[in-house]
């Protein structure tokens, strides 16, 4: 099954529950063809002339799934693993966030199937301004706001917003709002590199005061990009204790916890953790990826990319709680599994959700031409975050069912009535 399968799957699976509660059989059939498909997909061919003067073309994707509720919204990653199937399944992903949330946007998202890493800072800032002459048509903070994700950044955002500028001939803030997870001196926000980490504390703080959970309670952390390390480093200052974390290529270990703040020294420095060197004093030692998945731990935390959880380790699982950090990380399978297994899953489109909102902050600074404080966005962040969970967890209660279906069933009644009140087609 594709992704994108494995995703609407989990969506169909909540319409039965949207007709019960009182709603039209066929409206309600109407919103779920419309938001099976997305409204745009763009592919592009982007030829890069390589320091070493080759020419390569490498693909590119923009794919617009809805826009009921507002302008199209969402990230840009680099990635060779980039398809139209995995950037169509986080396009919907991202209308699912912006709804549930009830944020005035709806969703997309945009990749470049390449590895960032294999090419030089000149190549990389020609290959995101050439991505942007070939889809600036349809962007535009009325239309479609692009943001950093995987493997793309402020800088990245910077050089994007700045060929988008010139090409439009504006020089005013407010058409800065074209994209957002820009660099502080170009109009970005304080925290939005932070948000989706801290956003994740915050829903995971929500979640364990509502059980009655007493820390420290035991982290694994799967991936150590931006997400993973901001929200080790947010659970490690309240007192939570991190006692894996892993990368792309090699993972630690200690029983008496990390501190994110040195693992992070080291990671920028050398790249990964393949020849970390280990503390004997603070009895670390290396694991192998796919173990991260067999510890004993409270709260484990996918923080990387999608489909690493499933049929075939969910058994090995041993938390109490999963917390979605990546989008999409574990399959149907998996889930199934889980679910039957009692282990609460707190699905990304609630766990990870904070970065959009902080952009939207952005998006909102810009055009009012305001600066907003750090404590002012993780204050705002926080009001909408504890208020979404307290629906979640109130609609799983009365519908006696999982979080993700809570979230999924408040996300799309939401685009259904926007769709009542459009009264199109
Ligand atoms: N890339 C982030 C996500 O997957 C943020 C998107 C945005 O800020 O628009 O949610």
């Amino acid at each position: 099954m594709s992704i994108y399968e494995n995703t609407l799957k989990r969506l169909e699976e909540i319409k039965d529950l949207i007709i019960e509660k009182g709603e039209s059989e066929n409206k309600v059939d109407e919103v779920f063809q419309i938001l099976k498909i997305p409204q745009r997909i763009i592919k592009v061919n982007l030829p890069l002339r390589k320091d070493n003067g080759k020419l390569e073309i490498y693909e590119g994707y923009r794919v617009q799934h809805n826009n009921f509720l507002g302008p199209y919204k969402g990230g840009i990653r680099y990635l060779l693993q980039v398809d139209e199937d995995e950037i169509k399944t986080l396009a919907l992903l991202m209308t699912l966030k912006c709804a549930l949330v009830n944020l005035p946007l709806g969703g997309a998202k945009g990749g470049i199937k390449v590895d960032p890493k294999a090419l030089s800072e000149n190549e990389l800032e020609k290959l995101s301004r050439e991505y942007v002459r070939k889809i600036y048509d349809f962007i535009g903070p009325d239309k479609d706001i692009p943001a950093p994700d995987i493997n793309t950044n402020s800088k990245i955002m910077d050089w994007m917003v700045d060929e988008y500028l010139k090409i439009k001939g504006e020089k005013k803030e407010v058409f800065k709002a074209a994209f957002t997870g820009k660099s502080l001196e170009n109009d970005g926000i304080e925290g939005r590199e932070e948000a989706t980490g801290k956003g994740g504390e915050i829903i995971l703080e929500a979640l364990i005061k509502k059980l009655g959970l007493k820390k420290p309670l035991t982290v694994a952390i799967q991936g150590f990009g931006n997400v993973g390390y901001n929200v080790a480093k947010f659970l490690y200052k309240r007192g939570y204790k991190i006692i894996a974390i892993t990368d792309s290529k090699a993972g630690i270990y200690s029983k008496n916890g990390l501190n994110p703040e040195m693992m992070i020294i080291w990671k920028k420095e050398k790249g990964s953790f393949d020849d970390y060197k280990i503390s004997k004093s603070n009895s670390e030692y290396k694991i192998k990826n796919e173990e991260i998945f067999n510890l004993e731990v409270d709260v484990l935390i996918p923080a990387a990319i999608e489909n690493v959880i499933t049929g075939n380790n969910a058994n090995n699982i041993k938390s109490k709680i999963i917390l979605e950090m990546a989008n999409n990380p574990l399959t149907e399978e998996a889930e199934k599994i889980l679910d039957s297994r009692g282990i609460l899953i707190v699905p990304d489109i609630l766990a990870n959700v904070g970065g959009v909102i902080v952009s939207y902050f952005e998006m909102l600074q810009n055009i009012e031409g305001k600066r907003w404080s750090k404590e002012k966005v993780f204050k705002e962040l926080t009001n909408i975050l504890e208020n979404t969970f307290q629906e979640v967890w109130q609609i799983s209660k009365k519908f006696n069912t999982n979080f993700r279906k809570a979230s999924l069933f408040l996300a799309v009644k939401r685009i259904y009535k926007r769709y009542l009140e459009l009264g199109s087609y």
